[in-house]
């Protein structure tokens, strides 16, 4: 099946017990057994619910992968992959991730001996320097927020494989509709679901996703026993959500290129994070693994002190100054002070996260009213 048809119909019967088209959210915590131990698959909600059955199948499929796993966050989600490690592990990771990724990182798994290197990934070869034998697992996210690096997975997987590493990858900025990082070689994709493929702002939400049964396995056991389990309702809200997910990618592929080149343009900005730029450092890794560049974009104000900067960010009508991406509805934020304030002003500034640097999720609304309210607040 394609990738459309997929997104419609992936995982998704008509229900065995109605016929009902879509899938029913099916708001129970526990089931009927017939004895002890006899029970049509499902016997307590944390564990399972056919609701989020639906969504994982889809999910999977949208990956090209065999198993999907739902959290009730993305966080929750990335917290079971390093369940899977223990004390004296180590792990290489990018220096420009998701602020609460390098959050849990730092102030959650290092305390209790989990080694992080956390490591410029433009060359994947700079990993082979940080192998140990303690080095279980590679996380990394590739397009890098907020300043849009794109990391080349292909050749990540290749030093995984070679070392027997774990290679998981944050998908979240691309989508499965752009980027199937487990076609490339990972054993893991991690989605915040919340952003695309929710869609629509309304739902916090994570997934895991491999092809690999026995690490599905132990993702599952996790799932189950830490239980960050999301409910019935909000996986039906991405089901529907994800229908159109090829849809709105296009839309935000369509707009964000003209804002880009739009923004490009303009003499208030000094400088434009978009990996559709045939002069952005990766841009030839990006057009290899990537099916479009996406509807994120960071930009850095010329001469703007913080107050400036703020000053513009509260100055759009259209744009939404909110954390969060990946919806129909165009957003600003403002990462040093927003979705990075957990990251220390030193590494942050190394990572490019400025203060004057604004990180705009395109929605999908009409383009010239999106180009007006950007012009309009950059005179602000
Ligand atoms: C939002 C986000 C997360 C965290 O997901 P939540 O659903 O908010 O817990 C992780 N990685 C990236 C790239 C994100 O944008």
């Amino acid at each position: 099946m394609k990738f459309a048809t997929k997104a419609i119909h992936a995982g998704q019967e008509p229900d065995p017990t109605t016929g009902a088209v879509m899938t029913p959210i099916y708001q129970t915590s526990t089931y009927w057994q017939e004895s002890p131990g006899k029970h049509k698959g499902y016997a307590y909600a944390r564990g399972k619910n056919p609701t989020r059955t639906a969504l994982e199948n889809c999910l999977a499929a949208l990956e090209n992968a065999a198993h999907g796993l739902c959290f009730s966050s993305g966080m929750g989600a990335t917290d079971a992959v390093f369940r899977l490690l223990l004390p004296g592990d180590e792990v290489i990771t990018g220096n420009d991730l998701y602020g609460g990724t390098y959050r849990m990182f730092t102030k959650i798994f290092e305390p209790i001996g989990i080694k992080f290197h956390f490591i410029d990934l433009s060359d994947p070869n700079n990993i082979k320097n940080y192998i140990n034998s303690n080095t279980k697992l590679i996380w990394i996210e590739t397009p890098t927020n907020p300043t849009m690096q794109i990391v080349d997975i292909e050749a990540c997987a290749d030093i995984a494989k070679a070392n027997s590493l774990l290679l998981a990858v944050d998908n979240t900025f691309a989508s499965p509709y752009l980027q199937n990082p487990i076609d490339l070689g990972a054993n893991i994709v991690m989605h915040s679901v919340t952003k695309y493929l929710g869609g629509h702002s309304d739902v916090v939400m994570g997934a895991l996703i491999t092809n690999d049964s026995e690490l599905y396995t132990k993702l599952a056991f996790i799932n189950n026993s830490c239980g960050a389990t999301p409910g019935p309702q909000d996986c039906f809200l991405v089901l529907r959500g994800i229908k159109t997910l090829h849809l709105r990618m296009k839309a935000h592929c369509e707009n964000g290129e003209k804002i880009a080149h739009y923004l490009k343009q303009h003499p208030a900005i000094e400088k434009v994070y978009w990996p559709g730029f045939t002069d952005h450092p990766n841009h030839a890794i990006a057009k290899k693994q990537m099916r479009g560049f996406g509807g994120m974009i960071s930009i850095v104000l010329k001469g703007a002190d913080l107050e400036k900067t703020f000053r513009i960010a509260s100055a759009f009508h259209i744009f939404t100054l909110a954390e969060s991406l990946g919806g129909v509805e165009s957003l600003i934020n403002h990462p040093a002070t927003m979705t990075h304030a957990s990251i220390p002003k030193p590494e942050r500034e190394k990572a490019g996260v400025v203060d004057n640097l604004l990180r705009i999720s395109i929605g999908v609304e009409d383009i010239e009213d999106l180009l007006a309210d950007l012009e309009k607040a950059l005179s602000a």
